[in-house]
């Protein structure tokens, strides 16, 4: 059971549900925003039933109809959307009125990229989540918008710092007005790994000891805590970072969980569009 709190808000509509996040709701003057769970839609079996991937198992008709209801609850285009293709690197592609529609509407020529960004208002962002962390950036006073997708290897890669450096060379955004929101994905807890990930953590960031536990020979990690201190290394303030705190693999009745579902599951989505002002 997932319930608003001082950081989600959970939004119903029939048998859809998805979350906001407190701090990009309050710039709901020029931001639409969404991350989905897997209630609502109409797929079945592992995919049961808000699946937003068309790479899972699951019909390409349902995953249409899944897209239609999300889109139509948000009252965002659907034939605008702008979906990611996520490899677990760390590219960022800039998306443009070009790009409106890419991978939903029509052929996409987006490969391999991990985030999305724009300041172009009307196109809905759409990247995939299914344990891995979503880091969801808004600066509310360039108008600009970037969704990352950090597991473990993203969060390696730092595309979290790539994205940061990005908002800054792009659209010259101060990073003390950043607001991020960090959203369900797999607990410390639910997080174990072994050795050899410890060891790739412990060489990147020297200092995410604190954020590992160990249990005889496994290892704990905190990836949104690790994500956290890289923002706010780079000068996000921690006052503008809003952690889910939510874990998709406790909460796998609600959300699509890789592990929780041991690899035979649907996807959630982040959904992120800059809204047209006047
Ligand atoms: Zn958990």
């Amino acid at each position: 059971m997932v319930e608003s709190n001082d950081r989600i808000i959970v939004q119903k509509k029939s048998d859809l549900k998805f979350l906001e996040f407190r701090n990009l709701k309050t710039h709901q003057d020029i931001l639409t925003h969404c991350f989905t769970t897997r209630l609502g839609g109409v797929s079945s079996g592992e995919c049961t039933s808000l699946n937003l991937s068309f790479n899972r198992n699951d019909s390409r008709e349902n995953v249409l109809a899944n897209y239609c209801i999300i889109a139509g609850a948000m009252g965002v285009d659907f034939d605008r959307m702008v979906l990611s293709h996520q490899v677990h690197g760390n590219k960022i592609r800039y998306v443009g009125p070009e790009d409106a529609g890419k991978g939903l509407a029509r052929e996409s020529d987006i490969i391999g990229c991990d985030g999305l960004t724009t300041d172009v208002p009307g196109i809905p962002l759409v990247t995939f989540y299914a344990d891995c962390v979503p880091v969801l950036m808004l600066d509310p006073v360039k108008k600009a918008i970037t969704a990352v997708h950090s597991g473990w290897k993203g969060t390696l890669a730092n595309i979290s710092l790539e994205a940061l450096r990005l908002m800054e060379e792009k659209y010259k955004s101060n990073m003390e007005d950043l607001q991020v929101a960090v959203g369900p994905s797999i607990c410390k807890n639910c997080f174990e790994v072994g050795a050899e990930v410890y060891e790739f953590f412990i060489n990147k960031y020297p200092w995410c000891d604190i954020y590992i536990d160990r249990c005889n020979e496994k290892y704990h990690i905190d990836l949104q805590q690790i994500i956290k201190r890289v923002l706010t290394d780079y000068g996000v303030q921690e006052k503008n970072i809003l952690l889910s705190d939510t874990c998709t693999k406790c909460n796998s009745d609600v959300f699509f969980s890789y592990r929780g579902d041991m690899g035979k599951t649907g996807s959630l989505a982040a959904i992120m569009m800059l809204r047209e002002t006047i």
